[in-house]
């Protein structure tokens, strides 16, 4: 399947609202500081990878709480490196997990470091042996995270996506990092402009 050229971002589908578009930079002396409840992802298992134009999707589960609604996990990918910037800096990858309301949208990304001492995750993810995948473990146990309004990261760039990104990162084993970057060869999108966004610090118990 011919996937996204992300060399040739300029030549994408336009989104058509540019005001509140992903990713962004994230810091926390310009975000609004609050009390957050722990994100909890109650993952359920790994359906199937489907190849589409954005790249390989898993398929999968899972069901989360939080601002009091209830959302469906519907898929997760990822992200080499990542899309977001904490403090400035970039992570050697980004996962994003997907959830649906209806017709909202919510995502919850987690980034990634190769740590050299890391145990491999994500080689049986992309070698199909799903049962053997905790989805879990490639989600920080607690963390801070920062909440915005954007929008996806992929055309067409749908408008009002409520992000959570996790202040924490993971660690990824550097073999984790080859079978990403075999699969999502530098697909990030460029980073778009605040313009006059709040974006939000939450704290955890
Ligand atoms: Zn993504």
């Amino acid at each position: 399947m011919k996937h996204l050229d992300y060399q040739r971002q300029d030549q994408w589908q336009k989104p058509t609202n540019i005001l509140c578009q992903s990713p962004i930079s994230l810091k926390k002396s310009s975000s609004t500081n609050m009390k957050g409840q722990l994100v909890l992802i109650n993952f359920h298992q790994v359906i199937m990878i489907k190849d589409q134009i954005v790249g390989q999707q898993f398929m999968s589960q899972g069901d989360l709480d939080i601002f009091g609604i209830k959302w469906q996990l519907e898929r997760f990918h990822f992200h080499e490196h990542s899309e977001h910037r904490i403090e400035n800096n970039y992570y050697d990858i980004e996962v994003h997990f997907v959830f649906k309301n209806n017709t909202s949208i919510l995502v919850v990304a987690v980034l990634g470091n190769v740590n050299k001492y890391s145990q491999s995750k994500f080689v049986e993810l992309f070698e199909n042996n799903y049962a053997q995948f905790e989805l879990a473990s490639i989600f920080p146990k607690k963390s801070n995270y920062y909440s915005y309004q954007g929008s996806l990261t992929t055309p067409p760039f749908d408008q009002s996506v409520r992000w959570l990104v996790m202040a924490d990162p993971i660690e990824i084993s550097f073999a984790d990092l080859l079978a990403i970057k075999e699969s999502y060869p530098n697909n990030y999108r460029q980073e778009q402009p605040l313009k006059k966004r709040k974006i939000n610090y939450h704290i955890t118990p």
